[in-house]
C-alpha cells in the first residue's frame, strides 16, 4: 500500500472513529463503540519481554499523526492509587517508561512516556488507566490456581451455533462471514472469539503435544494465550496415564524417564549428606522441582525441551555430576554403596548403576544378572523375615538388617 493511501485511510479512520466505511478492512472493525485506532491485525501481538519489536513503522506514522496523544495533559492520573485489585487482578500502576505496548482492553497503543497504565502482576494483563474500570475479564492467574488442569481434547469444537453466534468471551456478535464481526477460532478451547478477544497469538497446544507429539504453534485467544503461558512450567501432565503409548514412539521420553528414575534413587544420598547439601547439588534441578519429587509428572515446558533435545542433555549432565559426587568425590556417600549379596563379588554397587536391580521391599542392590538368576528373590528380605519370626518367638535386643 502506498504511503499516501495509508495516510488517507488512517486519517479517515481517525477522524471518524465510528465510521465503518473505510475500505476492504471494514469487517475487521469491531461493532463495539470503542473506536479502535488500529485494527486488531495491526495491533502488536504481545511479545515476551526482551524480544525486539519488529513492526514499528506504522506506529511511527501513528506517532506523527495522532495529535491527541500529545495534546492531552501530561498525566491526568497522578492521583490514582498504585495498586488496584479488580476481578482478582492485582494491578500495579506504571508510568514514565519508554515502552510501547498495546492495551488489552481497548487494543490501542499505550504511550509509555506520557500515559499511565496498569499491569496485573498475576497474568500480565495491561491497560490504560482510563480503561481500567471497563475491564470485564477476570485474572487468568486465578484460573491457573483453581483449574490447574489442561483441556486435553484437541480443539474441542462445538460450533458457532452453540455459542449463539457470539464471542465466547465478551459475547459480541460474530460470524465466519465476518458480519457483523469476524469469528476467530481458538485452537486451545475450540471456541470462537471476536477480534477484540482473539489477536491471532500463537501457542503450543498441550493436547496436540500429548496426543500427537505435535509442537506446531496454533492460533489462540488472548485469554488462552495468557493461561497457557502461566501454566507452561507447571508439572500437571501425568503422561503415563494420558498417553502410555507415547513412550513407545518417543525415544527421548524413555531416556528422560530413566534419568529421572536414577535421580530419584540418588536423592536419598543427597539429603543425608552434609557435603552434598552444602554444595547445594540438588539445586541443579531448582527449575524443575518436580524431578526431585517424582518421575511421572511433566510440564509442557519439559515436553518442549524433550522435543528439542535440551532436556535429556541437561539431565545427563546433572546425572553425571550427581554420580560423580556419590561414587568418586564423597567418602560418606561411597560408604553407602552395596555389595551384591548374591555373588559377593565385584565393585561396590549403587542403585542407579545401569547393570543393577534393586529390591523393591528393602532397597538392597544386586547385579541384575545375579538377581534374575536367583528368580528375583532377595536374600536380605528373606533374612529379615527369618529374624522377625525369631524375634516374635523370643523378644530380644535390637536386630540390625
Ligand atoms: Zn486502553
Ligand atoms: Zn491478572
Ligand atoms: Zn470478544
Ligand atoms: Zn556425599
Ligand atoms: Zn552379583
Ligand atoms: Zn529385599
Amino acid at each position: 500500500m502506498e504511503y499516501d493511501e495509508k495516510l488517507a485511510r488512517f486519517r479517515q479512520a481517525h477522524l471518524n472513529p465510528f465510521n465503518k466505511e473505510i475500505g476492504p478492512r471494514q469487517h475487521e472493525q469491531r461493532a463495539s463503540k470503542e473506536a479502535p485506532e488500529v485494527t486488531s491485525e495491526e495491533a502488536l501481538p504481545e511479545l515476551p519481554p526482551g524480544e525486539p519489536e519488529f513492526r514499528c513503522t506504522e506506529r511511527v506514522m501513528d506517532l506523527g499523526l495522532s495529535e491527541d496523544h500529545f495534546s492531552r495533559p501530561v498525566d491526568p492520573n497522578e492521583d490514582e492509587p498504585n495498586i488496584r485489585v479488580l476481578l482478582e487482578h492485582r494491578f500495579y500502576k506504571e508510568k514514565g517508561k519508554s515502552v510501547k505496548q498495546t492495551c488489552d482492553r481497548c487494543n490501542t497503543i499505550i504511550w509509555g512516556l506520557i500515559q499511565t497504565w496498569y499491569t496485573c502482576t498475576g497474568c500480565y494483563y495491561r491497560c490504560h488507566s482510563k480503561c481500567l474500570n471497563l475491564i470485564s475479564k477476570p485474572c487468568v492467574r486465578s484460573k491457573v490456581s483453581h483449574q490447574a488442569e489442561y483441556e486435553l481434547n484437541i480443539c474441542p469444537e462445538t460450533g458457532l451455533d452453540s455459542q449463539d453466534y457470539r464471542c465466547a468471551e465478551c459475547r459480541a456478535p460474530i460470524s465466519l462471514r465476518g458480519v457483523p464481526s469476524e469469528a476467530r477460532q481458538c485452537d486451545y478451547t475450540g471456541q470462537y472469539y471476536c477480534t477484540h478477544c482473539h489477536w491471532n497469538d500463537l501457542a503450543v497446544i498441550p493436547a496436540r503435544v500429548v496426543h500427537n507429539w505435535d509442537f506446531e504453534p496454533r492460533k489462540v485467544s488472548r485469554c488462552s494465550m495468557r493461561y497457557l503461558a502461566l501454566m507452561v512450567s507447571r508439572p500437571v501432565l501425568r503422561l503415563r496415564e494420558i498417553n502410555p503409548l507415547l513412550f513407545n514412539y518417543v525415544e527421548e521420553l524413555v531416556e528422560i524417564r530413566k534419568l529421572r528414575q536414577d535421580i530419584l534413587l540418588m536423592k536419598p544420598y543427597f539429603i543425608t549428606c552434609r557435603e552434598a547439601m552444602e554444595a547445594r547439588l540438588l539445586l541443579q534441578l531448582q527449575d524443575r522441582q518436580h524431578f526431585v519429587e517424582n518421575d511421572e509428572m511433566y510440564s509442557v515446558q519439559d515436553l518442549l525441551d524433550a522435543h528439542t533435545g535440551r532436556l535429556s542433555c541437561s539431565l545427563t549432565e546433572t546425572h553425571t555430576l550427581f554420580a560423580k559426587h556419590i561414587k568418586l568425590d564423597c567418602e560418606r556417600c561411597q560408604a553407602k554403596g552395596f555389595v551384591c549379596e548374591l555373588c559377593r563379588e565385584g565393585d561396590v554397587l549403587f542403585p542407579f548403576d545401569s547393570h543393577t536391580s534393586v529390591c523393591t521391599d528393602c532397597s538392597a542392590v544386586f547385579h541384575r544378572d545375579c538377581y534374575y538368576d536367583n528368580s528375583t528373590t532377595c536374600p536380605k528380605c528373606a533374612r529379615l523375615t527369618l529374624r522377625k519370626q525369631s524375634l516374635f518367638r523370643e523378644p530380644g535386643p535390637d536386630v540390625d538388617a
